[in-house]
């Protein structure tokens, strides 16, 4: 049989590389070659076992989207770039053991499908978003969702999802004027994905399933998620505890041997991922608050944010709080020292909470987040959502009310209960047989079966 080759293609940030990566691996694991191909700057991030990564440039080598003037000439300049080089490897294979047999590029790279087209090799998409948040751009692309939204038409209701107040909704949409290139970005999509031969999206039947069954003939994706390190859910991944990409050096021993000094279901941990950054207002009420609810805590605060603490706040907090700049996430959110995740609910970040069974208090910033935020505290009532004050700030007493809602009393219970069997289902979903892994085997099987065919056709 000639070889399954598939070439997997990232958005060069966090949240990106982390679900298509391990996508590959998981491909890698049911008997795929698979290759990341990333940015230059980026591609010395990532070290996985079984997975080839190779460079191809988005004209921003040294480095990455900073070195870019913004979002539209960063998107321009990948396009261009990328397609180039993007071409260059798949003809690399060609005369190789491994001619490329499908290109699975991040949704907001539309333009990698028509790469793979021009290269007669197959094309799937991987949406890196929820199901929810997929479906509402994709009615806005299909014209059934307008833009904007009418203040009379609030709360909105859209098939398959519960009804949506202007606070629920993606920050693109909400203010479509504020982010036009983003708009743009969410929107092309859907530009030219009925030529895609598949559609993936990181998130599971069972999760999902009633924003799904509205949206299947719009939307026919396969769902394959939750795409968490297996380690965490089905194990069939032998050692795979962590992503293999990170952007900056996680300081995971530190943070390890910090918990296991402390009791089970002790510690809050608060990340806002990658890219959000508070103001110095927001990051000094959640400090405080903090320190008021008298809790263990490890804050994930990249360096440059570190100036906006209140003066003396590490001090005063030496012997409760680890305050560093990046860790491996999932190592932390498994550890049972771990009560309470407070996240920007970023779509990785809430379904690693939700896969590992961390209670979450939602402190959702901009884009997808609210939207997350609200399916974390109303519909899977796996957390709560810290509410804003009229300046947009949630205040220390909010931060401490929520926490200690998911980590003491009645709610915690019922918000513990929830999740565990979210876990649960994340887990069965991705383990044999699971509705994930069908999907996934699926795919391999007919990748498998076409390679034969071809080689058939070779020959004769
Ligand atoms: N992450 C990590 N270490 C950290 C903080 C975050 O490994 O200290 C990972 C996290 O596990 C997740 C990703 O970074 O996979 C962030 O993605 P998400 O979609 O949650 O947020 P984004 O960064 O895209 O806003």
């Amino acid at each position: 049989m000639r070889n399954v080759h598939v070439v997997v293609v990232p958005y060069p940030g966090q949240g990106h590389i982390n679900p298509l990566l391990q996508f590959a691996k998981r491909l890698a694991s049911k008997g795929v070659k698979a290759t990341v191909a990333t940015t230059k700057y980026t591609v010395n991030s990532i070290v996985a076992p079984n997975v080839t990564v190779e460079p191809i440039s988005d004209g921003f080598d040294e480095a990455g989207f900073a070195q870019a003037k913004n979002v539209d000439l960063f998107l321009k300049s990948f396009r261009s770039n990328g397609s180039k080089t993007l071409s260059r490897l798949i003809e690399k294979f060609e005369h190789s053991e491994f001619p490329v047999t499908c290109v699975v590029y991040d949704s907001f790279l539309p333009w990698a499908l028509e790469v793979a087209k021009r290269h007669g090799v197959y094309g799937a998409a991987f949406f890196t978003n929820s199901a929810a948040v997929c479906s509402m751009f994709c009615r806005i692309h299909y014209g059934s969702l307008r833009l904007p939204v009418k203040m009379e038409d609030l709360p909105l209701s859209i098939p398959g999802l519960p009804p949506l107040n202007c606070s629920d909704l993606p920050s693109f949409i909400r203010l479509p004027e504020s982010y036009p290139a983003y708009l743009a970005m969410k929107l092309s999509q859907f530009s030219n994905v009925e030529k895609a031969d598949w559609m993936f999206a990181n998130t599971f039947e069972e999760l999902e399933s009633e924003v799904v069954k509205e949206l299947y003939e719009m939307f026919p994706a396969k769902l394959i998620g939750p795409v968490v390190p297996s380690g965490y859910l089905d194990g069939r991944i032998s050692g795979d505890k962590g992503y293999g990409a990170n952007l900056w050096k996680p300081l995971g021993e530190q943070c390890v041997t910090w918990l296991e000094s402390k009791p089970p279901r002790s510690v809050v941990y608060i990340s806002f991922g990658s890219m959000v950054s508070l103001t110095q207002e927001q990051t000094q009420e959640l400090a405080q608050g903090l320190e008021e609810t008298g809790k263990n805590f490890i804050w994930i605060l990249r360096e440059s944010e570190h100036t906006k603490l209140p003066k003396g706040f590490k001090d005063s907090v030496k012997e409760k709080g680890l305050i560093i700049t990046w860790c491996n996430q999932l190592e932390l959110l498994a550890h049972e020292a771990v009560g309470c995740f407070v996240t920007h609910c970023g779509w990785n970040s809430t379904l690693e909470g939700l896969s590992l069974g961390v209670p979450m208090v939602g402190v959702p910033q901009w884009a997808d987040q609210l939207t997350d935020a609200k399916f974390v505290e109303d519909v899977w009532k796996v957390g709560v959502r810290a509410k804003e004050d009229e300046q947009g700030t949630v205040r220390k007493q909010e931060i401490i009310k929520c926490v200690k809602m998911v980590m003491e009393g009645e709610t915690s219970e019922d918000i513990r209960e929830n999740v565990a069997k979210w876990k649960h289902l994340a887990r069965e979903a991705v383990g044999e047989g699971g509705s994930s892994d069908k999907n996934i085997d699926e795919f391999v099987d007919s990748l498998k079966i076409s390679a034969a065919v071809d080689l058939k056709i070779c020959n004769v």
